[in-house]
């Protein structure tokens, strides 16, 4: 991913998680705020129907029955029905008129022997109060509430069903809502008669269907309305309008927001009716459409400030991803660089190579799979001491890195020199798991090394290196007392080789000499090239007629070689030794001076000084 996209990329992750956080927020919100809607409209609701039945109704009520009860049992109608006599009868329906004047909700007052025959009805039509002509009053006693009443063992009061009020056999218009309330009269336990007062319940219907939350429902066991939000349904049974229960009530009171409560404590009687509240379509509406608003214009403003928010916070991992990447790439670079430039390896503690970098595999000559799998001394040089081997195996075993130069040999043979860190590296149960060799190629540095000592062309010390070390065998030898010698050696008419078979040939045979006397010198004689064709050879504890037999055995066996391009050549040698008063130049000098002599007595000669 480039620095670009990873910046879309962690700003448009910071806004989804912002936006998804947003939109839980507001979901978690509009939840919550519509739970709490819910349960405000349910203890609304108790409160109103409480309010209603409890208050309103129950008020209306008891103050019917207790007009009911107190004409009912007062004394004047007592007495007026065990002796209907005229002054009394004047004296009740003065008292009639005088409740009817009082409270123009009574329609109708009545009161009825024991055989159901009305003896002074008082009627209140469009507040004209008429008391009935005597004549105009009728027998009762096969109404069903005379029965009831009458039946009644004590003086209670008894209700009707709410029904409008029907004059001549039709529904009296505007219809008036009425409840009839009646209560048996006693003497001595003895039923005398009835009083019965019709109410005009108008205004309390009324009042009981306002509530600017919900519709108002009054319902009778047998479903029919006596109230209803919409007025033409009211009473529904009696003004015959139709309204199916159904299309207001799909799922009868099962539903939410609707709310029953039955009305028959307060009102006891035959319609054991309900008060229903139904919240208001449009409230319902409006209060979740509101609350939904409210929702999304919560989401909104935490939408736009999450994307916001989104941009400012992604900065951060952004700015960490890019210093991440700009890291890994300096990493890729590094690593790079090293697989490139550093000769690295990686082995089993077997030294089975496990891993190479390309710097390992270019300066060995091999290819990777060539190298895989092998063991290290794939580019071990035959030459190189053993005891650097031991050394080394001995340090990394026991768990600590070895620094060291080793002598490599590459696929063609060459060699190369490392200068090498090898480290052991430890699995979990620290046990060495790998090696790790880090090594720099210092073949030149080496190559410069020998060649400030060594003679190029025939690998043997140079004039500096000999003198070096020459000087520090005259110093030894004159500590302990021992003897020394020196031979100088030059080759007998060098010059007529590079004449007949020319420069190479002439080194040829300069390299077969260096190799001819090597094999024929101790280990402990100094060997130097002196110069051209004049060689010098340094033999520590050598008296002078071993050396002088030394330098015969030179002669005898270049004499008796045979050098592959120019055939037969001869060497003439002088010999000095170390005397008490010699230094390196004197030693030189006096067998300079031998060969010297050698040469002018014929050459192919050991001359000592
Ligand atoms: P002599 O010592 O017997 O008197 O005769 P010479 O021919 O050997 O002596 P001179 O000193 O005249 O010649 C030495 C010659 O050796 C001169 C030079 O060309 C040759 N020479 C010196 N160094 C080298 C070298 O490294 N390679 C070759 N091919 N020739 C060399
Ligand atoms: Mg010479
Ligand atoms: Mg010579």
């Amino acid at each position: 991913m480039n620095t670009s996209n990873f910046n879309k990329f962690y700003t448009i992750y910071f806004i989804i998680f912002g936006v998804i956080i947003s939109m839980v927020g507001a979901s978690i919100g509009y939840l919550l705020d519509t739970h709490r809607l819910i349960e405000r409209i349910n203890s609304e609701a108790k409160i109103i129907a409480e309010y209603k039945i409890n208050t309103m109704m129950k008020l209306e009520i008891e103050s019917i029955d207790k007009t009911v009860q107190l004409i009912g049992t007062s004394k004047v109608a007592n007495d007026f029905l065990m002796n209907q006599d005229i002054h009394l009868k004047q004296e009740l329906n003065q008292m009639f008129l005088a409740s009817v004047n009082a409270n123009h909700k009574i329609m109708q007052i009545r009161i009825l022997d024991k055989n159901g025959y009305e003896l002074i009805r008082i009627n209140n039509k469009k507040n004209k109060i008429n008391m009935v002509k005597e004549s105009e009053l009728q027998d009762k006693s096969d109404r069903e509430y005379f029965k009831i009443i009458s039946a009644m063992d004590m003086a209670s009061v008894w209700h009707s069903k709410i029904d409008l009020n029907v004059e001549n056999g039709k529904v009296e218009v505007p219809c008036i809502s009425t409840l009839r309330a009646g209560i048996p009269i006693f003497k001595d336990d003895e039923f005398i008669g009835i009083f019965i007062i019709n109410f005009n319940i108008n205004d309390l219907l009324i009042s009981l269907s306002q509530s600017s939350f919900f519709e108002n429902y009054i319902i009778d066991k047998d479903e029919n309305y006596i109230l209803h939000p919409n007025d033409k349904y009211s009473f529904n049974k009696y003004k015959k309008t139709n309204k199916p229960f159904d299309e207001d009530f799909p799922k009868g009171f099962d539903e939410e927001f609707l709310y029953s409560y039955s009305l028959d404590n307060i009102l006891h009687n035959d319609d054991k009716a309900i008060l229903v509240l139904k919240l208001k379509k449009e409230y319902h509406k409006d209060l979740f459409k509101q609350y939904l608003h409210t929702a999304l214009f919560v989401l909104l403003v935490t939408i736009i400030l999450s994307v916001f928010m989104g941009i400012y916070a992604s900065r951060i991992p952004r700015k960490f991803h890019r210093a991440l990447v700009k890291t890994q790439e300096k990493l890729e670079e590094f690593t790079a660089i090293l697989n490139n430039y550093v000769i690295t390896s990686k082995t089993k503690p077997d030294s089975t190579i496990i891993d190479v970098s390309l710097a390992f595999i270019e300066s060995s000559g091999y290819s990777r799979d060539e190298l895989i799998g092998q063991k290290m001394n794939i580019i071990k040089h035959p030459t190189q001491e053993k005891s650097l081997y031991k050394n080394l195996w001995e340090t990394i075993l026991s768990g600590k890195s070895w620094h060291g130069i080793i002598k490599n040999k590459k696929k063609n043979d060459e060699v190369y020199w490392l200068e090498q860190n090898i480290i052991p590296l430890y699995n979990n149960n620290n046990k060495i798991e790998y090696f790790v060799s880090i090594g720099i190629d210092v073949t030149s540095k080496k190559f410069i090394e020998e060649i400030a000592y060594i003679d190029t062309l025939t690998g043997i010390y140079n004039r500096r290196m000999f003198f070096k070390l020459a000087e520090e065998q005259i110093k030894l030898t004159k500590r302990y007392g021992s003897d020394l010698s020196f031979i100088l050696i030059d080759i007998d008419h060098f010059k007529d080789v590079n004449d007949s078979f020319g420069h190479q040939a002439g080194d040829m045979v300069l390299k077969e000499l260096t190799k001819l006397i090597s094999d024929n010198i101790r280990e402990s004689d100094i060997f130097g090239r002196y110069g051209g064709e004049e060689f010098i050879l340094v033999c520590p504890q050598t008296k002078k007629e071993d050396t002088i037999k030394l330098a015969e055995k030179l002669r005898v066996a270049v004499e008796s070689y045979q050098f592959k391009t120019v055939g037969k050549k001869t060497i003439s040698l002088g010999v000095s030794s170390l005397g008490e008063n010699d230094d390196i130049e004197t030693l030189i000098k006096k067998a300079d001076e031998a060969l010297y002599v050698a040469k002018s007595e014929g050459r192919n000669k050991v001359v000592a000084d």
